[in-house]
């Protein structure tokens, strides 16, 4: 169908010539088979596909997808590259497409899934990245140099407000208490019949022992956190009181 013979219908809003994002709308092409219009359109990179009028208006697609090409696995990714590719909410830390990377997800979906149970990865042209690295990205224009802690510990939670910059060390000591862990506490282990509290900051280890308890060994080790671990002490959810 050409532009002459666009249906004549009131309703009926002719956007040819239109822009949306890389798109530009050469014609009308007719109906699909659910009902809506399609539009032959060209994306800046000389592409030409039939859209939906409605995913135009409404932003639903942005490109051919040809920004993916753009991606070549030696070239770092952008911060703006990264924003027309994914949308991050930083009040939620959730990522959604914007385009469709890969045939099976659709625009709006969530992006990433969770490796290790700790952390969230996001496949962007056949690289895995980590969502809180590329929420810093997406944030504030560069990767991190540092890793990235998460502030209340939980690796999932990619809030913006939950990320910040740390050095290993200083990411090391905000964690919970390890797999080897037998006491229950985090910094706790028994010690001749008695229960010893001990804290690792720079290679100087500070300890106090001769506890009855791992609960009281737990008071003290908390302490010494406290004092060794400065903004960083982690307060672990085992050892938290109840409230
Ligand atoms: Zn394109």
């Amino acid at each position: 169908m050409t532009n002459d013979t666009l249906p004549q219908s009131k309703r009926f809003c002719n956007i040819t010539g239109n822009r949306y994002n890389k798109f530009t709308v050469i014609s009308f092409q007719g109906l699909c088979k659910r009902g809506s219009r399609l539009w032959l359109c060209r994306c800046d990179c000389g592409v030409e596909k039939n859209i939906r009028g409605s995913s135009l208006t409404t932003n639903n697609i942005k490109s051919c997808g040809c920004i993916l090409t753009r991606l070549p696995k030696d070239r770092p990714l952008t911060q703006s590259i990264l924003k027309e590719i994914v949308h991050y909410d930083p009040d939620t830390g959730v990522f959604t497409w914007r385009i469709r990377t890969v045939g099976h997800i659709k625009i709006g979906d969530i992006a990433g899934s969770i490796q290790g149970k700790t952390r969230i990865c996001i496949n962007i042209a056949g690289k895995a990245y980590r969502a809180h690295r590329l929420a810093w990205l997406y944030m504030y224009g560069a990767m991190p140099t540092l890793l990235i802690d998460h502030i209340n510990g939980n690796g999932l939670d990619n809030r913006i407000v939950n990320l910040r910059e740390a050095t290993q060390s200083q990411n090391l000591m905000n964690r919970g208490k390890t797999i080897r862990n037998t006491s229950g506490f985090k910094g706790v282990h028994k010690h001749e019949n008695k229960w010893e509290a001990q804290c690792v900051y720079k290679k100087i280890r500070k300890r106090m022992g001769g506890f009855n308890t791992p609960e009281e060994a737990s008071v003290a080790y908390e302490q010494l956190a406290k004092e060794c671990h400065g903004e960083f002490y982690y307060q672990s959810t085992m050892n938290k009181p109840e409230n």
